[in-house]
């Protein structure tokens, strides 16, 4: 059982889960905080599930997570200053504060792959999917959506990037509360980071992506472009070189060691 005392009390933050919404079971947790209509505007509100019946990562993959023994939630932002047409960067800060998460209480040592996963040896411990509704051509709100593999030890079915958990990792069971109350601090904390000084975000996403200087393939829908992963520009974008030495400007896709 998640006890709501004991997140509560580490958790350090102004905004972020001050608002927070506990739920047995809900659809999508990012579906919950996007709605039109829906009753929750407070910047910072968690809406968190125990079990959630329809996560979704990008192009609406499904997000798999057993009941009571992960983390599933999401962050709702309608503060302006943290409202961006970009949300690559967001990902990245979102990504680094798992990292920072994962290393501080369990020295787990994180890699980071272009644009939203955060991996430990090769395999997957957590999906970002970050997301945004508008109102006129101005967005108005935005979701960090987060799926923590904590205690589950099973994963059926088949992944292209096999599934790890924080407890596969360290052998042991592990505190939920505590993680959960560690990774708000570290959102919150590279927040503020992101919007003073976005290059230090961009900096530290970097040292822990490990296949800049690669040879790569992006695959989007039926395209599939080669290359080297040479860098990312100041937005968080993948810059690719291309067999002719030209650079490619890539927003979206999925990125795979050739
Ligand atoms: P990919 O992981 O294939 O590169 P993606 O970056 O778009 O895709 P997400 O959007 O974060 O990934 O999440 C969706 C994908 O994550 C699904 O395609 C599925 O294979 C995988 N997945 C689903 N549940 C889990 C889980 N609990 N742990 C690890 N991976 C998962």
């Amino acid at each position: 059982m998640f006890s709501f005392e004991s997140f509560d009390i580490k958790l350090d933050t102004e905004f972020i889960g001050r608002n927070f919404v506990f739920t047995e079971e809900a659809d999508s947790t990012n579906e919950m905080l996007l709605e039109r209509g829906n009753k929750y505007t407070i910047n910072g509100t968690v809406f968190y599930t125990e079990k959630q019946l329809k996560g979704r990562g990008r192009k609406n993959r499904p997000w798999y997570s057993a009941k009571e023994l992960n983390l599933t939630f999401s962050i709702l932002l309608t503060n302006k200053k943290y409202i961006t047409e970009n949300p690559v960067l967001l990902n990245f800060a979102a990504s680094l504060a798992i990292g920072n998460a994962l290393e501080n209480l369990y020295q787990l040592k994180v890699e980071l792959k272009w644009p939203n996963d955060v991996l430990i040896n090769g395999k997957k411990i957590c999906g970002i999917l970050t997301e945004s509704t508008s109102e006129g051509n101005k967005i108005d709100r935005l979701v960090i959506g987060l799926g923590i593999n904590v205690n589950q030890t099973m994963f059926q079915g088949s992944y292209s990037i096999p599934p790890t958990s924080v407890r596969l990792e360290i052998n042991e069971n592990v505190e939920r509360e505590k993680l959960f109350a560690e990774v708000l601090n570290n959102i919150e904390e590279l927040l503020r980071v992101m919007i003073e000084s976005p290059e230090i975000i961009l900096k530290d996403w970097k040292q822990r992506c490990n296949m800049i200087g690669d040879k790569i393939s992006i695959t989007e829908g039926e395209e599939v472009k080669y290359g080297i992963f040479e860098d990312v520009d100041e937005n968080g974008f993948l810059l690719l070189r291309d067999n002719n030495d030209r650079i490619n400007k890539i927003h979206y896709g999925d990125v795979s060691l050739r």
